[in-house]
């Protein structure tokens, strides 16, 4: 019905929904067909390629981002390969078989991926590198079972070294592919914490540097000293980086050596012992890059669970679980790392606050509103902060914030916008009550000319501030000047 807003509302969301779904087919039909051209031009004339990320890209993607493998997602699939194999010159059935083996082994990995629980396939659990592993093992043998046929039809090959062929290539790609787009950090901060060489000396950023050097020489030494060993070459230099670099990091790290690798052998840079002929080698070579890239990340995802627990455990110790302020211990402590290194001529500002008859919340609506108050009260001081102040709780209903490098008229607005904040908003509480409540404020203030201040100096002063603005009627802020 045209003037009904509800049809009219009901007609644009399905609309947008058509429009998403849209969107969404065209990503995934864009990466398949830019994955598999790029796959094509690399392949050696008259075989399969030697490196095809297109099926493991695939499978990430819907791993990944599951709504994109709706049915559309899937057609738009298979004709990103279609157009990239007949835009190339491919034969109709060779197209056709191959990329229904494509399908198949992202199908078969996507079914799996779905029904292994417990630590996912984030890896930031080494557990969740065997997952992955698996899900990469099934794939492949799904798209072997669906493609070998080709070697003898189309080829004119035996079909157990077809199949084998078939096989270590897939595991190979999806090893080498999936810990990537597995670990590919979308969110923002952990994007922020990861670029990080800001804020390094020269001299840090350097042996920072060091283990990707190290895989650099590792493959010098594989082009120099060459052989059969030169294989494992890398593995101490990717165990290096592994304990270095965040997951994503290493696993870019693998993958790039791994290209690399099956590059130089297939172009003859690194030469491989003789083996009968280009298939047993193939199929050794791309075994043995799949279990060279299995243990760098291994390593790294040990290491980013064993970090996750630390900081997890971090936590625990010094910060309080209800208004998610450091406790008073760790306030204290980096309260007074962070004066003792400030630098002369840097203004520091340490601002008491206390809620106003608090006793009165707790006798009048029971402990647990006091609990909320307080958690409450925690939240919306910590969404006024930048991200290097530091909030504590002192004790019960008592905080404070130290502030370094703002002008006294800074602080003092921040305090007043702290205050504003607590007494405009009731805080709501279960059971639908709204509970206005006001708080009171003691700033202590040193300037540029201060010289250095310990924090039990400024805790001192800001109490005594603080007593003075209960003492003027509660709900204000009252300054007072610090001396060493
Ligand atoms: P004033 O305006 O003078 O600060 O009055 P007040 O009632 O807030 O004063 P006082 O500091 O004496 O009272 C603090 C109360 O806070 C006493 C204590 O029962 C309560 N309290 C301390 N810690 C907690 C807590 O973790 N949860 C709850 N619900 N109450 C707490
Ligand atoms: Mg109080
Ligand atoms: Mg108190």
């Amino acid at each position: 019905m045209r003037g009904d807003p509800k049809a009219v509302f009901g007609g644009l969301q399905a609309r947008s929904s058509v429009v998403s779904a849209a969107g969404a087919a065209a990503v995934v039909f864009c990466v398949v067909l830019a994955a598999s051209l790029f796959g094509i031009l690399t392949r050696p004339l008259g075989f399969l390629a030697a490196f095809w990320p297109a099926n493991a890209v695939l499978l990430g993607l819907f791993l990944r981002f599951p709504r994109l493998a709706s049915p559309y997602g899937w057609i738009a699939a298979a004709l990103g390969y279609l157009v990239a194999d007949f835009a190339t010159g491919g034969a109709v059935l060779l197209t056709l078989w191959l990329t229904a083996a494509n399908l198949a082994g992202v199908a078969a990995g996507c079914y799996l991926a779905r029904h292994v629980d417990g630590a996912g396939l984030d890896l930031r659990q080494p557990r969740a590198m065997f997952h992955l592993f698996l899900v990469c093992i099934v794939a492949a043998a799904a798209s072997m079972v669906a493609g070998a046929g080709v070697a003898p039809v189309m080829f004119g090959r035996d079909l157990a070294s077809g199949a084998a062929y078939w096989f270590t290539t897939e595991l190979a790609n999806n090893m080498i592919v999936l810990p990537v787009m597995m670990s590919l950090p979308l969110s923002g901060p952990g994007l922020r914490r990861k670029s990080g060489w800001r804020g390094r000396s020269l001299r840090q950023a350097v042996l920072h540097g060091l283990p990707i050097l190290s895989v650099v020489a590792s493959v010098f030494a594989a082009v120099v000293i060459g052989g059969p060993g030169a294989l494992a070459f890398p593995v101490p230099a990717l165990i290096w980086c592994a304990l270095t670099y965040d997951v994503f990091g290493t696993a870019l790290i693998t993958m790039s050596l791994c290209v690399w690798k099956m590059t130089a052998v297939s172009s003859g840079w690194v030469p491989l012992p003789h083996l009968s002929d280009f298939m047993s080698a193939a199929v050794s070579l791309r075994l043995g890059i799949t279990l060279l890239a299995i243990a760098p990340l291994v390593v790294a995802s040990l290491n980013a669970s064993r970090n996750d627990m630390l900081r997890r455990l971090d936590r625990a110790a010094n910060v309080d679980a209800l208004t998610g302020a450091l406790s008073k211990r760790a306030f204290h402590q980096r309260a007074e790392q962070a004066l003792a290194a400030r630098a002369a001529g840097v203004q520091a500002s340490v601002l008491m606050m206390d809620l106003d008859h608090f006793k009165r919340v707790n006798d009048e609506h029971g402990h647990q509103a006091g609990d909320q108050v307080l958690e409450e009260f925690g939240a919306r001081v910590r969404a006024l902060l930048r991200d290097g102040d530091l909030f504590g709780r002192l004790g019960g209903e008592e905080f404070a914030i130290l502030l370094l490098g703002l002008p006294v008229q800074d602080v003092q607005r921040i305090a007043e916008r702290v205050r504003a904040s607590i007494e405009s908003t009731p805080m709501r509480l279960d059971h639908g009550i709204a509970l206005r409540v006001t708080s009171s404020f003691g700033l202590a203030h040193a300037g540029p000319d201060s010289g250095p201040v310990p924090i039990d100096r400024f805790l001192l002063q800001a109490d005594k501030a603080l007593y003075g603005a209960k003492a003027a009627g509660r709900n204000n802020v009252v300054t007072v000047p610090v001396h060493p």
